[in-house]
Formats: C-alpha cells, sequence, structure tokens
C-alpha cells in the first residue's frame, strides 16, 4: 500500500537553490519512493534567530511504500550527505528536510509529530503547500486553501526562476 505524502525543504546556507535541487535529485534515487508533484521554490524570512540569512523552501510531493520512521531515517540522511550540522535551534542550514503530511496519519512519537507541528502557521509551508495541493485537507486543522487564506504572508516571495 503506498501513501502520498508532503515534505518541506528549505535551506540558507551554500547555495540554497542548488541545495534544494540536490536533494530533489536524492528524493527521486530513493527506493519505494515516486515524486509526484515539486512546487516553485521560494524566499522566506528566517524564523527564531533573524541574524542569518534568508531561505529558499518548496514543497515535494510523493508515492512511498516506506513506513514514516523509514522515510525520516532516508530524510535524515540525505540532510546528513549534504553536510547539515545542528546546532542551535532554528539556526543557519544547508538543507532540512520534514515530513508535513504522511497520507491522513495523526503520528506523535519520540521522533515524529505529524502532521508537522508547524504546518498550519507557517507561510513558507502554507503557499507552496496551497500551489501543489488546493484542495489538500489536514488533518485536525482543515482545509489548505483555509489556513492559506488566513496565513500572514511575511514578505514571503515566489521565485520565477533561481537565482
Ligand atoms: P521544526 O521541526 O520546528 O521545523 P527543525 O526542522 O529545525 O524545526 P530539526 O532539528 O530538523 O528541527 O529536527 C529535530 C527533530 O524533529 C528530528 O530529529 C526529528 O526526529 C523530529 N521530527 C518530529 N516530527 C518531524 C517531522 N514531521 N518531520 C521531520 N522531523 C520531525
Ligand atoms: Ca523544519
Ligand atoms: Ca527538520
Amino acid at each position: 500500500m503506498s501513501t502520498l505524502v508532503y515534505l518541506g525543504l528549505g535551506s540558507n546556507l551554500s547555495d540554497p537553490c542548488a541545495q534544494l535541487e540536490q536533494a530533489i535529485h536524492s528524493l527521486e534515487m530513493l527506493p519505494d519512493c515516486q515524486i509526484l508533484k515539486c512546487s516553485s521554490f521560494y524566499r522566506s524570512r528566517p524564523m527564531g534567530p533573524q541574524d542569518q540569512p534568508e531561505y529558499i523552501n518548496a514543497i515535494v510531493s510523493l508515492e512511498t511504500n516506506l513506513q514514516a520512521e523509514s522515510l525520516l531515517d532516508a530524510l535524515q540522511a540525505i540532510e546528513q550527505r549534504q553536510g547539515r550540522v545542528r546546532d542551535r535551534h532554528w539556526g543557519a542550514r544547508t538543507l532540512d528536510l520534514d515530513i508535513l503530511l504522511y497520507g491522513d496519519e495523526v503520528i506523535d512519537t519520540d521522533r515524529l509529530s505529524v502532521p508537522h507541528p508547524g504546518l498550519h502557521k507557517r507561510e513558507f509551508v502554507l503557499y507552496p503547500l496551497y500551489e501543489l495541493a488546493p484542495d489538500l485537507m489536514v488533518p485536525g486543522r482543515g482545509s489548505i486553501a483555509s489556513l492559506y487564506q488566513h496565513c500572514d504572508a511575511n514578505g514571503i516571495e515566489r521565485l520565477e526562476a533561481c537565482v
């Protein structure tokens, strides 16, 4: 049984657009995963510490036969390969890969909270997610359309091309 998953991608170090493109390539190579769609790239303000560069964000949808925790293992391996260093909370990073939605499942374990706890309040998630799936329902949070319409843009910008 395959599951429809939405992943959030973010980077603000070492050529963020290239980091996202490399990550999408790595996702294409994952076993038991099939990428369906990728959103535009967006430029957004950093969350948390403000003394860091702006972010580039995007969202990918994929079908997978992997269990959610196995998918998280694979995503963390990709983050590591792209030089992710964890220092301060919400600090700068070469690559962040979050599981936003895993089908319509609600998961709450030590390693995994799904839907992602920030999904419904982050413009850099809601803008690309609405672009990709305007009819989506978020378990426990209602329609993506309503979340998107009520969300503060916070200066987010859709990029025509990555420069
Ligand atoms: P945020 O989760 O608020 O976006 P972050 O992405 O900077 O912050 P990380 O340091 O990348 O946080 O991840 C910390 C931990 O979050 C991971 O080790 C992972 O176990 C856990 N986690 C919980 N839910 C999820 C999820 N839905 N997707 C990815 N990681 C998750
Ligand atoms: Ca994140
Ligand atoms: Ca993360």
